[in-house]
């Protein structure tokens, strides 16, 4: 039996790759194990949104390459955006490396590894799709499954580094994401979570088949579940998917719409098309409509050629939306991108710095003031997970704890004795910090 190990690194896009590539990779015999030093097979899963996770991609590799001395059958593959990017040059750069696969060819991996056991070495970065077949899935054991529906973005914003590495926009058939998800809840799991660089661009074969249509479909699937869809390009929310969010019984109030920044001038910069006032109404609307929903967003520090007044604007924005949380980065120039060429206007880097900390700082404000809303409710929440207090290292709590989610994605810790993974329960929420919210089971 041989063994494979996937470095996963990046979004969860990169993550539900991985579950592919370990079912496919099953029928080559190969098994997967969480010891790479013991593996036959290494596949890194890089993401190239920012610098940094470059720089690791390439450190991790040179650590696996080293390791080929001593055990020359081993191989290694280099795979997902920085793959994309870089194509050859990665076998020039890393010469242990012996497969580079883009990822728009991930469903050919099987027959790639079947030549570079054979002694090739090649590179498969081509933008035409390989195409899809149904495949065994390999999935992370949780009670969450991930379920990409489209693949890609045609926006360009001039920081991004998608549209390069993923490609045009191009969504899943539905029958093939139907049968995913009946096959997801048959093996256990209680929550899907759509995924797609602009979910809400969803089209399927068909007329009619948006995502409305599809959440539709999933929601007359029998039993408990609940289905969640990210991410959402703000003018990409129409009223038809606020209507159906309010509808259907099992799709969560959350809504996840990256703003990037709340000035106007630094919007159009990033070539988003909306501006500030239209953002708020797309927001002010969803909340009118949809009690206790919570939306989050994405924001970029140090933007090239921000100035403070128009960072003051986001923090502005932030605060006024009363946004429940918020993911945060300094700007990180990406290469192809439009952005990355105004170097004259890059900030410094004690700049990007010192703007990060404000925006984390008032993240942290708007999360807890969130939270506090819920002290005194009755949730429902799905149990993710239990930290016992005696599994040395899992729980410094000094109780046994399970963790779980809210309907609208909020964190819940509960004082329980007992690991009850997967049931949905009732809590009565009795504090609030910045992060999570805790409670007591009703009995
Ligand atoms: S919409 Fe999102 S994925 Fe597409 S280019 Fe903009 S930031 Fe990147």
């Amino acid at each position: 039996m041989k063994k494979v190990y996937i470095e996963v690194m990046g979004c969860q896009m990169n993550k539900s790759d991985a579950e592919r590539m370990y079912g496919m990779l099953e029928f080559l015999d190969y098994y997967q194990t969480d010891n790479p030093k013991e593996a036959d097979l290494l596949i890194i899963n890089t993401c190239s949104v920012r610098q940094l996770s470059e720089d690791k991609a390439y450190s991790a590799i040179g650590v696996w390459g080293k390791w080929k001395k001593n055990k020359p059958d081993l191989k290694i593959v280099f795979a997902g955006c920085v793959a994309q990017q870089a194509g050859e040059n990665i076998l020039k750069r890393a010469p242990y490396v012996d497969l580079v696969l883009g990822t728009q060819r991930v469903y050919e991996l099987p027959e790639l590894i079947k030549r570079i056991e054979a002694g090739e070495r090649l590179v498969s970065v081509d933008e035409i799709p390989y195409e899809e077949s149904d495949i065994k899935i390999n999935r992370v054991k949780s009670v969450n499954a991930w379920i990409p529906i489209m693949e890609g973005c045609n926006n360009f914003c001039t920081y991004c580094i998608v549209p390069y590495t993923r490609g045009r926009e191009r969504s899943r058939k539905s029958e093939l994401i139907i049968s995913e998800v009946k096959k997801a809840l048959n093996e256990g799991f209680k929550e899907i979570t759509l995924l797609g660089q602009n979910v809400d661009s969803y089209k399927g074969e068909n007329e009619g088949e948006n995502l409305s249509w599809l959440l539709r479909q999933i929601n007359s699937i029998e039993g408990k579940f609940r289905i969640r869809f990210v991410t959402s390009y703000p003018t990409d929310i129409t009223e038809e998917l606020i209507d159906t969010v309010i509808e259907l019984d099992k799709v969560c109030e959350y809504f996840h719409i990256p703003m990037q920044s709340g000035d106007d001038y630094t919007l159009k910069k990033m070539n988003r098309r909306y501006d500030y006032a239209t953002y708020k109404k797309i927001c002010d609307n969803i909340r009118s409509r949809i009690p206790d929903v919570t939306i989050t967003s994405d924001f970029i520090a140090g933007f090239p050629g921000e100035t403070e007044e128009q960072f003051e604007n986001t923090l502005k924005a932030m605060t006024e939306l009363e946004l429940d949380y918020s993911n945060t980065a300094a700007y990180s120039p990406r290469e192809k991108t439009v952005a990355a060429k105004w170097v004259d206007l890059y900030l410094p880097e004690d700049v990007k710095t010192e703007r990060l900390a404000r925006l984390n700082e008032h993240n942290r404000k708007c999360c807890l003031k969130s939270n506090q809303k819920y002290v005194g409710r009755e949730m429902e929440v799905l149990i993710e997970k239990f930290e016992g207090v005696n599994e040395s290292g899992v729980n410094d709590r000094g109780e046994n704890i399970i963790t779980g989610r809210t309907r609208n994605n909020k964190i819940v810790h509960i004082p329980y004795d007992k690991d009850i993974t997967g049931e949905f329960v009732n809590v009565k929420i009795t504090s609030a910090r910045t992060w999570y919210l805790r409670g007591e089971m009703i009995k």
